[in-house]
């Protein structure tokens, strides 16, 4: 049986970012995963490029049973600091939108930096190595694969969500903390298209392709302004993304495709002007057709309507609601919500609270955050601040 100080499962952007602290104290660090490359998902995230952090990082981004959970780790170690680290690797990057950090040139940037950091420091990293068994040996613990047998005295599970599980998502992490007696709070799909209900994709459906600037809303009240972009499944694009996870079964959410007040002086400049033709300046043709076919609107000279209806239309306008069917699933989802729940977790170190050096970092957690780089810094947050502790 191999000896480690610390063994890491999943070599993704937390498991990497802990190795890498853990192995700069000294620790005798082994990196385990089952896939065949370093930090897959690291590699197809922002479209290739990887957007890798976000300047606006604040607690308010994540969603977690115990929203106070994030503040220690993402104060330790912020946006600024993995900037810092992203700028001594001299990889060049750029804000793309609201704060959203993405490399200029590739992804593959990130993976590098990451095992550089990991190779100074002197980490070791096993591909194809997929955890089986991990059982507790004395202080430490004993981990299984299928050709080897490990002993450690700290173990970090990083072994992310279960969204894409073509590249290597597993539930081994929540297996795990259920087998030391921690509490899993129930998974769903996070940052997901929405698919529709039949009546709504038979109307809905001839809009793929068409993208607008909303603000979306949520039943909770939860608001963002993004794109929305109708795709041939369903709705898509950083609204609906955003929106999703924030979403139960059966509810609805609103998009704001103009702003309450925008018919306001429409009436008096062009009262001959069909509504339609009106709203063409500013929403795209299709999407008007389709809100026409499906009865949403009617159209009419302006001066036609009465203000009652002007108003409903107004409304409709302002707060155009649809019930999703549901959502495309762990097969498309960026993120899974829910994991282990923080309450069993210390919010300084990442360390199961009753299971002394089992620590858990990353997705695998209860906390989830916003599109647009959040999640990866999350990452690196928990993940570094359990690297200065096991
Ligand atoms: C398509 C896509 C694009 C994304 N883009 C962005 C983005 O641009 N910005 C952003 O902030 N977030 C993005 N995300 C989310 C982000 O990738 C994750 O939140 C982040 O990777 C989580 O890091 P992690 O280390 O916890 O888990 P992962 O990065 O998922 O790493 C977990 C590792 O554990 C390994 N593993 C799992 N089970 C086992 C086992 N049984 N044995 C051994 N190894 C195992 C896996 O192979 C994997 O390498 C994106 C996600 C997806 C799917």
């Amino acid at each position: 049986m191999q000896a480690w100080d610390v063994i890491v499962i999943g070599a993704g952007a937390a498991g990497l970012m802990c190795a890498a602290e853990a192995g700069k104290r000294g620790r005798r660090v082994l990196v385990l995963d089952h896939g065949k490359r370093i930090g897959r998902k690291i590699l197809m995230s922002g479209g290739g490029r990887c957007n890798f952090t976000n300047y606006h990082v604040e607690p308010g981004a994540y969603l977690c049973a115990n929203p106070h959970f994030v503040k220690s780790a993402l104060a330790r170690y912020t946006q600024w600091d993995f900037i810092a680290l992203v700028d001594k690797h001299r990889i060049a990057y750029h804000e793309k939108t609201l704060g959203q950090l993405f490399c200029d040139d590739s992804a593959q940037n990130i993976v590098d930096l990451l095992v550089a950091e990991c190779e100074s420091a002197g980490v070791t990293i096993r591909l194809r190595s997929e955890v089986l068994n991990v059982e507790r040996l004395g202080e430490g613990f004993g981990v299984a694969t299928a050709g080897e047998q490990y002993s450690c005295q700290s173990l970090v599970v990083a072994t992310g969500g279960l969204s894409m599980p073509k590249i290597g998502a597993s539930p081994l992490g929540y297996r795990l903390a259920e087998q030391f007696g921690l509490k899993v709070l129930p998974t769903r799909a996070g940052l997901v298209p929405f698919t529709l209900q039949p009546e709504d994709k038979q109307t809905l459906e001839s809009l793929s392709g068409v993208s607008l600037p909303v603000v979306v809303e949520s039943e909770d009240g939860t608001r963002f302004a993004e794109n929305l972009l109708f795709t041939h499944r369903g709705v898509s694009g950083p609204a609906v993304l955003q929106i999703s996870s924030y979403w139960q079964p059966g509810e609805r959410v609103c998009f704001e495709l103009l702003p309450a007040g925008s018919l306001a002086g429409a009436v008096a400049e062009s009262p001959n002007q069909e509504l339609k033709t009106w709203l063409a300046r500013h929403l795209p043709r299709r999407l008007i057709e389709a809100l026409l076919t499906r009865g949403d609107l009617n159209s009419k000279p302006l001066k036609q309507y009465t203000p009652k209806e002007l108003a409903a239309v107004e409304h409709t306008l302002a707060a155009w609601p649809l019930q999703p069917g549901g959502t495309e699933g762990y097969r498309t989802a960026e993120v899974t919500l829910g994991g282990v729940d923080t309450d069993e977790l210390s919010s300084k170190t990442m360390a199961a609270k009753k299971v002394p050096h089992l620590y858990f970092i990353g997705e695998v957690m209860d906390v989830t955050g916003w599109l647009g780089g959040y999640n990866f810094q999350w990452a690196w947050s928990s993940g570094w601040v359990a690297g200065q502790v096991v």
